[in-house]
């Protein structure tokens, strides 16, 4: 017996939009529940079934907070600027103005087939000049904090996407994209300071509950070590090397110290000539390479000795000097001392080029020296009046005796670096700034200085130019239209080339200046959108103050593990730069983040189109039906976990469904008006559980156990009353909402299921009853056990056997049999 989904699925959607079912009431009295997904790339792809793992799951999660009585908003968009959206636009030949508008017509079309209860009324679209509009306003506020500048930096390349790269889009020197390696070339970026940040976007962590692994990413990304800052005085020279370490209780274990390429570059000059055009020509190698291909390297330590000693500020000893890629610009100072008896790294570098160990922390129990370095914890040795501190102590005084000697101070040093802020793109937010070079001229040369200290300023075509901001009246900056929309060979953004566009009259001198021509990365109107939802057609400003303070913080956000060291990190930053200028509630945007795990071709394999593995969702939607998709997303396994996609389970699944609409048949042809007693225990268990799993993200076990509820019905035979029938229906509707509906309707009801209070279990029907079972050995009682009722046999038989007063009777016996009555008596007749 089967029902066809292609008639009633259709029927229910429009229904569902004619009654503007799912939309979220501003400053209702109802407690709120802000829902979030990530919104899509509208891309050539389409929507997948990646999306929909998250997008059914989430939208479960939805209704069924509705029918608790909470006013939801669950709302979507499309994130339409940047390369996804670009790319396929280059390779279609079409503008990518159109395609975009195309895109989104079908992932929309995708969206309300699946039957998802967004709130279509606060769609929004990053490329709508009412959306950037705000993106770009929301920059300007970020400059004149003194949050965005313009430098010039050395940058990742790809060649193939013809565009710059934030470090996080790097994977392996590879373009995260296209897997093209990845080239090093100096350009004048804009950069966002992040880094004014970090503490505060690691310490509010503290403040949220966010899945583990991201909390820790985050940490691990912004990589904030607490150390100090020693300055080694370099012999025979007036110079010195100041190094960051985290362990300045080795000390005194330092036997060498190793330069940056980088900063090896500041002491060329004291190299004596023999070695110089060799450690030239090292750093000039190792400046090629990005900074992850350096780590990747690791393995493979290379250096360089320069001939120069510096000397150990503690104890005097010479320490020969090197260069060595495996030290980065970006980390600490530049420069390490080497303790490679405490190091395992040092260790490794000091083997391979024969340089000395000097053991300064002993544990007797778990260190390992000299066969590798000991990194742990233990007492100080060789280290003249620290010896015999243990490690946090020696931290201290020796960062408080460097300080009396100023030989050093207590430090905090990040790995988070800058956010590269532009891209010489044609398809993102136009940066809404304006170089005048009359301005310029009209700086005293004090101001010149300033603004070419805090990179104010920006070098076009050899000539220095002052950074105007354009009036916040004048925004948006629209993006023109432009025939040749590719990225330039040059490197330089295609909307250079649209003369008309990029000379502009100085809003503040009136002369002849230019736009800013680079546009924002594709991160940039993802960094706010969940907050235009809450107000999408204000034009006063992003968002209404009293509707933010109503709907935030974001109560459940759910999305890509891969967004969590970009998007995640990117948006709260904005979030808090927002937060200080008083503009948005609270200091964090979301309560909760979750994350699903990728869907995997059938046979195990990433999707992909060589690999011809893509499961395409609209045929499963066409073929089976939207309950069916939606009710297989989150049943296909553990959502945390990456999935391969089994067409046999969605067939499962179809039968499923198939056997609630037979069950509905059968349970009103008996006309039953009193339950028995264990279906409606079961009813009453199959409430509290799919209530609490879909709010636990377990949305495969809430299939599963109302799966196992609809088997347990036909086995006894559909002895269950119609109202309890709809009290099913009721927990089936936030998983499969068509068939609930279609269902709840053909029982004559009027109003939509989705407007249904969730049904509430009884707590005493739930408790499981309990009997007594008499454990007897040769018919003679030996103990006696307390178990729920209807267990099986081979439960009994096991947890009876293990009784003391029972195993005592069976030394060398053997149980012969076992006579077993249920709920009632177990005799083992042993021989
Ligand atoms: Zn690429
Ligand atoms: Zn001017």
């Amino acid at each position: 017996m089967t029902y066809d989904h292609q008639k009633i699925e259709p029927k229910w959607q429009k229904y569902w939009e004619k009654e503007s079912l799912y939309r979220g009431i501003d400053f209702s009295k109802k407690e709120k529940r802000y829902i979030l997904i990530e919104f899509p790339y509208p891309s050539g792809e389409r929507l997948h079934v990646g999306h929909g793992r998250s997008y059914c799951c989430l939208d479960a999660v939805a209704r069924l907070r509705r029918m608790q009585g909470y006013n939801v908003l669950f709302p979507i968009g499309w994130d339409a600027f940047g390369l996804p959206a670009e790319n396929y636009a280059i390779k279609t030949g079409i503008h990518p103005s159109i395609t975009t508008k195309e895109n989104i017509a079908n992932a929309k079309k995708q969206a309300k087939s699946w039957g998802l209860s967004f709130d279509w009324e606060r769609e929004i679209n990053t490329t709508d000049p009412d959306y950037y509009k705000w993106t770009q306003w929301i920059f300007l506020q970020l400059y004149k904090k003194g949050l965005a500048y313009k430098k010039e930096i050395p940058v990742n390349w790809c060649p193939k996407d013809k565009t710059n790269l934030a470090d996080e889009e790097v994977v392996a020197g590879k373009c995260e994209r296209c897997g093209t390696p990845v080239e090093r070339r100096m350009q004048s970026q804009w950069l966002l300071k992040i880094t004014a940040y970090s503490d505060r976007l690691i310490d509010d962590l503290k403040s949220v509950d966010y899945r583990e692994d991201i909390k820790a990413q985050q940490i691990n990304w912004i990589g904030r070590s607490v150390g100090a800052k020693i300055k080694f005085k370099i012999l025979d020279h007036k110079s010195e090397i100041t190094v960051f370490t985290t362990r300045p209780d080795t000390l005194y274990g330092a036997t060498f110290l190793v330069l940056s390429p980088e900063k090896a570059q500041d002491y060329l000059d004291l190299i004596a000539s023999d070695k110089r055009s060799g450690v030239a020509d090292y750093v000039k190698k190792a400046l090629n390479k990005s900074e992850l291909q350096r780590q990747e390297e690791l393995k493979d330590k290379t250096g360089v000795f320069t001939g120069l000693f510096a000397q150990n500020p503690f104890t005097g000893e010479k320490l020969p000097v090197w260069v060595a890629d495996f030290v980065l610009s970006g980390y600490g100072t530049g420069a390490i001392m080497a303790v490679p008896a405490h190091d395992q790294r040092d260790f490794e570098f000091a083997k391979k080029y024969d340089l000395p160990l000097k053991e300064v922390v002993k544990n007797e129990k778990e260190s390992r020296f000299p066969n590798e370095a000991f990194e742990g914890e233990g007492t100080l040795i060789n280290s003249g009046q620290f010896d015999g501190l243990q490690k946090e102590e020696a931290i201290d005084k020796i960062t408080q005796f460097l300080e009396q000697k100023k030989m050093g101070e207590g430090a905090v040093d990040y790995k988070l670096r800058d956010w590269i802020f532009s891209r010489q793109h044609y398809w993102g937010e136009p940066i809404p700034i304006i170089f005048c070079r009359n301005c310029w001229e009209e700086k005293s040369e004090k101001q010149k200085k300033e603004a070419r200290e805090g990179y104010d300023f920006s070098k076009i075509d050899g000539k220095e130019h002052a950074v105007v901001t354009v009036s916040e009246e004048e925004l948006p900056v629209g993006l023109p239209f432009v025939e040749n929309y590719k990225p330039t060979e040059t490197g330089a953004s295609p909307l250079a080339e649209i003369k008309k566009w990029v000379e502009v009259h100085c809003p503040i001198c009136d002369s002849q200046a230019r736009r800013e021509t680079d546009t924002m990365p594709n991160w940039a109107g993802s960094s706010w959108y969940f907050l235009r939802y809450l107000d999408p057609k204000n034009d006063k400003r992003f968002a209404d103050r009293k509707k933010m303070d109503y709907w935030l913080p974001v109560d459940w956000y759910n999305g890509g593990m891969e967004h969590t060291t970009l998007h995640l990190l990117y948006s709260r930053f904005w979030y808090k730069v927002l937060a200080d200028l008083k503009l948005v509630p609270g200091i964090e945007p979301y309560a909760k983040r979750t994350s699903h795990g990728v869907v995997l071709g059938p046979d195990g394999q990433k999707m992909s189109k060589s690999r011809e593995n893509v499961v395409n969702p609209d045929e499963v939607v066409v073929e089976f039906g939207a309950d069916t998709f939606r009710l297989y997303e989150a049943f296909m396994g553990p959502f945390e976990q990456t999935i391969a996609w089994d067409p046999k389970g969605v067939l499962g699944v179809r039968r499923f469904l198939d056997r609630v609409w037979k069950a509905q048949q059968e349970v009103v042809s008996r006309k039953l008006t009193v339950d028995s007693g264990e279906l409606k225990r079961k009813l009453h268990q199959l409430i509290k559980k799919v209530e609490e799993d879909t709010l636990s993200l377990k949305f495969n076990t809430a299939i599963a156990e109302m799966m196992k509820f609809t088997n347990q019905l036909a086995i006894s035979n559909y002895q269950l009353s119609i109202e309890d029938w709809e009290v099913f229906l009721q927990v089936l509707a936030p998983y499969a909402p068509h068939l609930a509906e279609e269902l709840w309707h053909g029982l004559g009801e009027r109003d939509s299921i989705h407007r249904q209070p969730w049904p509430k279990h009884d707590p005493k029907l739930i408790a499981e009853e309990t009997v007594t079972i008499v454990v007897q050995v040769n018919g003679k009682m030996r103990g006696k056990l307390e178990l729920p009722a209807g267990i099986r046999e081979a439960s009994v038989t096991e947890l009876a056997a293990d009784l003391d007063s029972v195993k005592s009777h069976f030394y060398g016996k053997k149980v012969a049999k076992t006579i077993f009555i249920p709920d009632n008596l177990i005799n083992f007749v042993i021989s």
